[in-house]
């Protein structure tokens, strides 16, 4: 590569510029959800429209094609593990896909999810979808048009979720669905004849806020998650997880009286991703190779700390006397044990993000089913609130009273239509493969959560996935990782395991 060492360079420098700006935009809209005072908001969507024009500008310059196109035969002479390589590999697919979008689609997407933010928050507050409707039509031509741009010859779903999950086709959706679904249905059934089983009364009471908050950080710092020098917590209405470098990981949850869950969990989901922006490498702050490989591996990340460990009894043996200490009269009488039933209560239920780890994939089924019924043709987004209920009564035997409680729980479709969530069961599949490789190689990695040390664990993840950032494919990084391609099966034995102990089956 010595006769290309200044394109490189050049290269580098306009990443670098590249990043700096999505940055800022980051910070801007970091801001705008946890401090900005009401009335800010017009003033913020023009600064967030100019960097988001900005960046498209510089992500889509012909120069940078150029540069790129000279830089391709080199870099693919270069070792499989080549850094350089890496870079051009990555910075040619963020290229290609920002290119082949017409500016104009670009802006008539801004639009409609703005539109769309708040036909369907009326839509939700007046609880009827037909206000929705118009901007779900505009949502889902944009997305099908966007995926058209990008690769016409290819079904517009598999290119979505190819953006999303690099490496990742319908057909391997399909393949884990059905393990899922052939599992799951069954065990949800298992589960509902004995759910007598579980009292989860201790959860739904009134918790002090400020002591929630004091609690949630306790447990954020616990699993490694720095945020006294390169981090910080912050409340919003929907958590979120954002960076702005490795040493600067902001991450958010939400409180409410009278359940202990809802902040708890979310300061674990988000501490678990923040770990995985705090583990990228710092050298890659201002390099494209400095991001998680893909929504999947991010999410494999929050749902471990939040799931596999922040659900386990050797975290409640660990924990639980710091919550009775918070709250003493709440917990009077009540064993971790007790408490660990409690958080693990498995019940069908209507809401995503409130579901248990048992039936929270058939609410991911359900959606990416009623979204490829809608590409292929065969229901009419007119239907989808009746496709949606049919669905939710075959798959979980619950019906949604209202539209907020059913088809328009979600903010997801508000703003783009196609592969919205595949991501949340990716993470959970590898989550439990990760797992599984850990353990494989720590002995008695279980052991020590009990005596409150998750670095093992934590160390793990960061060298052998945090490490990477975006240098292997996720489908070769979760290989290199744990020896084999992905796979339902630790998942699948994990949670079956788990409810026939909780339960008793
Ligand atoms: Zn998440």
């Amino acid at each position: 590569m010595t006769g290309h060492c200044r394109d490189f360079d050049d290269l580098r420098e306009r990443i670098a510029a590249i990043r700096d700006i999505s940055h800022i935009r980051a910070l801007a809209h970091w801001d705008m959800q946890t401090h900005m005072p009401p009335r800010g908001a017009e003033a913020r969507k023009e600064h967030l429209a100019t960097l988001s024009a900005l960046l498209h500008e510089r992500l889509t310059d012909p120069a940078l094609g150029e540069l790129l196109e000279r830089l391709r035969t080199p870099a693919e002479n270069l070792p499989p593990d080549s850094e350089e390589r890496a870079v051009v590999r990555e910075m040619a697919r963020d290229h290609e896909r920002a290119a082949c979008i017409p500016e104009e689609l670009m802006q008539e997407a801004t639009r409609a999810s703005i539109d769309g933010l708040q036909s369907w928050l009326r839509a939700r507050e007046e609880e009827d979808f037909r206000l929705f409707l118009p901007a779900l039509e505009k949502n889902f031509s944009v997305s099908r048009r966007t995926a058209q741009a990008i690769d016409p010859d290819s079904h517009p779903l598999e290119v979505l979720l190819d953006r999303r999950e690099p490496g990742f086709t319908c057909a391997d959706v399909d393949n884990i669905f059905s393990d899922l679904k052939g599992a799951l249905i069954p065990l949800v059934a298992q589960v509902e004849a004995r759910a007598d089983r579980v009292n989860d009364e201790v959860l739904h009471q009134h918790f002090d806020s400020a002591k929630q908050w004091e609690l949630s950080l306790r447990a954020a710092r616990s699993i490694g998650f720095d945020l006294d020098r390169r981090g910080r917590q912050d409340c919003s209405v929907h958590p979120f997880t954002t960076s702005f470098s490795s040493n600067d990981v902001r991450i958010t949850t939400r409180i409410r009286d009278h359940e202990f869950a809802p902040c708890f969990f979310a300061s674990l989901h988000e501490a678990g991703h923040g770990t995985y922006e705090q583990g990228l490498p710092g050298k890659w702050d201002r390099c494209v190779l400095g991001s998680a490989a893909s929504g999947g591996m991010h999410e494999s990340q929050s749902r471990l700390w939040e799931n596999v460990v922040g659900r386990s009894r050797e975290f409640w043996q660990f924990f639980f006397p710091q919550v009775k200490r918070q709250f003493p009269a709440q917990t009077d009488g009540i064993d971790w044990e007790h408490f660990w039933r409690a958080i693990n209560r498995v019940q069908p239920s209507l809401i995503r993000v409130e579901a248990d780890e048992v039936t929270y994939n058939l609410h991911i089924i359900i959606r990416f089913e009623l979204e490829r019924a809608v590409y292929d043709g065969d229901l009419d987004l007119r239907d989808l609130p009746a496709a949606w209920n049919d669905r939710f009564r075959e798959y979980l035997g619950v019906q949604p009273k209202t539209p907020s409680e059913g088809v328009l729980q979600d903010i997801h479709w508000s703003g783009g239509f196609g592969a919205s969530f595949i991501s949340y069961t990716l993470g959970n599949i590898i989550s439990l493969q990760l797992f599984a490789a850990a353990e494989r190689e720590i002995p008695d990695l279980r052991a020590s959560f009990r005596g409150g040390d998750f670095s093992p664990l934590l160390q793990w993840m960061q060298s052998n996935v945090h490490a990477y950032g975006r240098m292997l494919e996720p489908g070769d990084l979760i290989a290199q990782a744990t020896g084999q391609s992905l796979s339902t099966a630790p998942y699948l034995s994990y949670i079956t395991a788990k409810a026939r102990e909780i339960y008793g089956l």
